[in-house]
C-alpha cells in the first residue's frame, strides 16, 4: 500500500510548522525538506530546515524538472525535490510537504489523491502578532506576508479540509485523523480488500 501525500499550508505565521513537528512525534511519516532562495534565519540548518540555493542554482535545477512542484513566494522561489517523496511514498511512508497554496494546486494536478490540508488562525490579529513575535522579519516583510495571506484566501476552496490552530495538540490530531480516513477508504485499501477476498475463496474451498 503506497503512502499518503500530505500537503500542509496555512497563512505564513500560522504555526504549522510547530504542528508538523509536533504531529512527527505522535505519527511516523516522512516531511520533505523543501529548496529555496530566501537567505536562511537564525533557527535554519542547510539539509534539515531548507536547502538553501542561489537563485540561478535554483532555476537551473527547476529546468531540469527535479521539482514535483515549486512557486515563488513573496520574492524568493521554494521547491520541493521530486525524488524523495516519490520513493518515500512507493515505499508505504506518509509523506507530509509543509508547501504555499500555488505549490499545493500543483501537487494536486498531478496527485489527485493527496489530501491537502488548509491550516487557519482562530482569529487574524493572532497572525499578525505572531509575525510580529518571531522578531526575524522587517516590518516590510511582515506586511508582505500579511498581503500574501490575503491573496491566500482565494486559494482555500481548493482544499480537502480547514484546521483551525487553536492549540497545537489539537490541530496535529485533526490533521492526523485526516491522514488515518485517507488511509482507511476502500480505495485506499483495494490490495489488502483483494487479498482478503482470495483468502475467502480458499477458505470457503476447504471447508
Ligand atoms: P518561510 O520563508 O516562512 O520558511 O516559507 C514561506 C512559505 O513558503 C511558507 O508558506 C511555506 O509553507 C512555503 N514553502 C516552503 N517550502 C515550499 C516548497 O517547497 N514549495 C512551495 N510551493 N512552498 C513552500
Amino acid at each position: 500500500m503506497k503512502g499518503v501525500l500530505t500537503v500542509v499550508s496555512g497563512f505564513s505565521g500560522v504555526g504549522k510548522g510547530t504542528v508538523v513537528e509536533y504531529m512527527r512525534g505522535i505519527h511516523p511519516f516522512t516531511l520533505s525538506i523543501s529548496a529555496t532562495t530566501r537567505s536562511p534565519r537564525p533557527m535554519d540548518q542547510e539539509g534539515v530546515t531548507y536547502y538553501f540555493l542561489s537563485r540561478e542554482e535554483f532555476a537551473k535545477r527547476a529546468a531540469e524538472g527535479y521539482f514535483l512542484e515549486w512557486a515563488q513566494y513573496t520574492d524568493n522561489c521554494y521547491g520541493t525535490p521530486k525524488a524523495p517523496v516519490l520513493e518515500a511514498i512507493e515505499r508505504g511512508e506518509d509523506v507530509v510537504l509543509e508547501i504555499e497554496a500555488q505549490g499545493a494546486r500543483q501537487i494536486k494536478e498531478q496527485y489527485p489523491d493527496a489530501l491537502l490540508i488548509f491550516v487557519l488562525p482562530p482569529d487574524f490579529y493572532e497572525l499578525k502578532a505572531r509575525l510580529e513575535g518571531r522578531k526575524t522579519e522587517t516590518p516590510e516583510r511582515i506586511k508582505a506576508r500579511l498581503s500574501r495571506a490575503i491573496e491566500e484566501f482565494d486559494e482555500i476552496p481548493y482544499y480537502d479540509h480547514i484546521v483551525v490552530n487553536e492549540t497545537i495538540e489539537q490541530c496535529a490530531a485533526d490533521i492526523l485523523s485526516r491522514i488515518e480516513s485517507k488511509r482507511s477508504t476502500p480505495e485506499w485499501q483495494k490490495e489488502f480488500i483483494a487479498r482478503l477476498r482470495t483468502e475467502a475463496d480458499r477458505v470457503m474451498e476447504e471447508l
